[in-house]
């Protein structure tokens, strides 16, 4: 009988004849926007007043009264059921990592058996989803059973298949976060509020300045086929088996190259209903290993740019099933290759359009420029291991630090020429002193360093927090991670230093220092206090693991170990002090890193054992007996010949299944051992420590078999067919 995966390659090469690429038109910028309740949308549909209030509430978060709300909850029923909906529901973001919708219908019997679509202000902005389910790191048992969700008008509202959804954050009862989008929300406001306090001393007119993101996705595709007989993919997103395929990544011909018909036509739809969802998809491109690819949009406002990943997220597993595609998103599906990753692009701007990373073009915005970049290398240089547990999960710790991607030391990446700039302002200001001509020098000649960088001539692709021109580029994010972490902790941290910054400038020039002076004088004490966290060279060697020890920067490897920082005092401090999230908070998120690590090694950890058990060990065997009969019968045939080449195989194949076995037997006799341990920390550092280093054992053995054993009885679709058939 022929296996599941000569099965699963039947239906593969059975598929219908691929649709042209080239057969759809679409107008995309007509298309954009199509599904989102924005504010196109809002002019047609609301009355001139609850317009007005939803823009304030938009643009400096101001309450929006019950009134409002009914007006706008009943012009979204009617644009809504207009387009098709016929549910709405609450959308947002738990800790799960995923997102959360429960829908209710608009429909609504009336007592005289006729019925109406109703959808009001109260069910607008606030509902109940039982919290039960959804993890809460031991805030519920401390505080309430219950949580809500609550309407974020900074995001707009979208119809998603026939379902209208509001993007909401989800808090207990008493208030304490349950997702990922409130910490958010308060760190975007921190950072306003210190960011305009320190841009208006460049432009009076400033009123409100807004962190900027735009995140570059990679992932997999991989036919739904195969997909579905290897059950390691299928349950931990990841192989846990396989011999690497003779061809792969190593002719180089997969990056940029061009994007095959199937997928093209996956990701034109992609596409399309991205736009219809506001989502300004605009760059799409191969990876460096096959069928890896990247999708990337123009950047926009920090938490729509958030929302916006995790939709496309969502978006794309649905499409991809009617396309017989699976997306993985997971940061390390195949070994031996590039896993995937997901850059966030950072920056600050101002609600007068000025981009406050990148140089302008007088003294002025140069100096702007050279404060708010300044201060981001202090905020890494300050909360750098904050930063790194906010990027930590088990699935990034298998690509950062092997030479993919940078390790887990924090370094910032400035460039040859602002490295001299910064070193100039260090050495020439004394005591807040430097001759005027020095002084416009500097301001004048940072404003032409950054096209270096945009023109790509200078770059750093190994830095996990590269300057690139006009923003910053946080490289180490995985690419199933939602963005929120990384961007809560970044911009609450540069919060915490440009109010610190402002502070500082302010007391020199109460003891009268000019201003220009002053900052250039806190300038100074920043860069040379800053200075061990800026590296150009080679992010991924050796030396750098080891320069970087000497300059006492740390290295954490682990997730399981990064998660901690979250819970340190510097960590706690900062959070609070910024009002972004308090010491229960963290130590709830805490908990369910820990939790989540664990339950992710033990369900690998389960099919590891299931698969060589069930699938590997048996087909080894089988292939055995197939050799023993063949030995059988050519005995019968030609007396006295020894079967040199199978009986190596035989003895092989049984002293691999032997190691196999016992070592399978260890594994799951540890993990009971490990099981037991009470504490969380201590049992998923248990995980990490004493059931992980067993996968690699196990997969080398199982390695070995898959070369050796007939391909006809391998079970497990193999690399090479993952990676190229389709
Ligand atoms: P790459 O890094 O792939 O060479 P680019 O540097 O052109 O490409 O841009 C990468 C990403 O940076 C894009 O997704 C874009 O949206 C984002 N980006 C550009 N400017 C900004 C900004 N001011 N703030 C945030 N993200 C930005
Ligand atoms: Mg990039």
């Amino acid at each position: 009988m022929a296996s599941l995966r000569f099965k699963a390659l039947e239906v593969l090469m059975n598929r219908n004849p691929i649709e042209s690429e080239f057969e759809h038109h679409y107008k995309y910028a007509e298309l954009f926007g199509e599904n989102v309740f924005g504010i196109d949308k809002m002019k047609q549909y609301l009355s001139y007043d609850s317009l007005k209030s939803v823009k304030k509430a938009i643009q400096i978060g101001d309450k929006i009264d019950i009134r409002v709300a009914n007006d706008v909850a009943n012009a979204m029923k009617i644009w809504g059921i207009s387009k098709g909906a016929t549910h709405y529901t609450h959308w947002f973001q738990p800790l799960t990592g995923s997102t959360a919708e429960k829908h209710d219908a608009f429909f609504e019997p009336q007592h005289d058996g006729t019925a109406i679509d109703q959808f009001e202000g109260k069910n607008l902005v606030q509902q109940e989803p039982d919290a039960s389910f959804f993890p809460s790191g031991g805030l519920r048992n401390t505080f309430e059973a219950r949580g809500y969700t609550a309407w974020d008008p900074s995001s707009p509202a979208f119809i998603f298949g026939k379902t209208l959804c509001i993007p909401t954050i989800f808090v207990s009862y008493t208030g304490e976060s349950l997702d990922y989008k409130s910490p958010l929300l308060k760190a975007l406001s921190a950072l306003n509020k210190s960011a305009t306090g320190v841009a208006q001393y460049f432009d009076k007119e400033v009123e409100n300045v807004e962190a900027t993101l735009g995140w570059e996705q990679e992932f997999f595709l991989v036919d739904n086929a195969l997909y579905s007989v290897r059950p390691d993919l299928m349950l931990t997103g990841r192989t846990l088996f396989g011999v690497g395929s003779a061809k792969n990544q190593q002719l180089n011909d997969n990056y940029f190259g061009s994007i095959n018909s199937r997928t093209m036509n996956f990701l034109s739809e992609v596409e399309v209903e991205a736009l219809k969802l506001g989502i300004p998809v605009k760059t799409r491109h191969n990876e460096v290993a096959p069928m890896q690819f990247e999708v990337a949009p123009a950047f926009e406002e920090c938490n729509l740019a958030v929302d916006h990943n995790q939709l496309l997220i969502e978006l794309m597993k649905k499409i991809a099933r009617r396309h017989n595609f699976r997306v993985l998103f997971h940061e390390k599906p195949y070994q031996g290759i590039n896993g995937s990753g997901k850059h966030n692009n950072w920056s600050l701007k101002t609600n007068l359009g000025i981009n406050l990373l990148k140089p302008g073009k007088n003294p002025k915005q140069n100096l702007q420029f050279l404060s708010f970049f300044v201060c981001a290398i202090k905020a890494v240089h300050d909360y750098g291991d904050i930063l790194r547990s906010s990027m930590a999960s088990p699935g990034n710790d298998l690509r950062l630090g092997t030479g993919e991607a940078p390790p887990g030391i924090m370094s910032v990446f400035v460039g040859e020429e602002l490295t001299k700039k910064l070193n100039e302002v260090e050495v020439k200001i004394r005591g807040g002193k430097m001759s005027p001509e020095e002084k416009t020098e500097i301001k004048l000649n940072i404003g032409k360093i950054p096209q270096l960088l945009i023109d790509n001539t200078d770059r750093n692709r190994t830095s996990p927090f590269a300057f690139t021109g006009d923003k910053f580029e946080i490289r180490s994010v995985g690419s199933t991670l939602n963005c929120s972490a990384v961007m809560t902790a970044i911009n609450t941290m540069m919060a915490k230093v440009l109010k610190e910054f402002k502070i500082q400038v302010d007391q020199k020039i109460e003891s009268g220092l000019k201003k220009d002076e002053a900052i250039f004088e806190i300038l100074r004490t920043f860069i040379s206090t800053s200075k061990k966290i800026r590296f150009d060279g080679d992010g991924y060697s050796k030396e750098w693991e080891e320069e970087a020890k000497k300059r006492g920067l740390t290295n954490v490897l682990k997730s399981v170990h990064a998660y901690g920082e979250k819970v340190g005092e510097t960590s706690i401090q900062l959070f609070q002090e910024m009002q972004v999230m308090t010491r229960a908070e963290l130590e709830a998120r805490y908990t369910i890193n820990l939790e989540r690590y664990q339950k992710i090694i033990q369900i690998e950890a389960r099919i590891l054992g299931d698969l060589v058990l069930n699938h590997i060990i048996p087909t080894a065997l089988n292939y055995q007996t197939q050799l023993l009969n063949n030995i059988e019968k050519l005995q019968k045939v030609t007396s006295g010949i020894v079967m040199n080449s199978q009986m190596t195989t035989i003895e092989e194949i049984a002293e691999r299944v032997d190691l196999i076995h016992s070592k399978v037997n260890e594994l799951v006799s540890k993990r009971r051992a490990v099981n037991e341990i009470p504490q969380i920390e201590k049992k998923a550092k248990a995980y990490c420590d004493s059931i992980l280093p067993f996968f690699d054992e196990i997969r080398y053995e199982v390695d070995k078999l898959e070369k050796i054993v007939d391909d006809k009885l391998w079970p497990l679709p193999k690399y090479r067919e993952l990676l190229f058939a389709q």
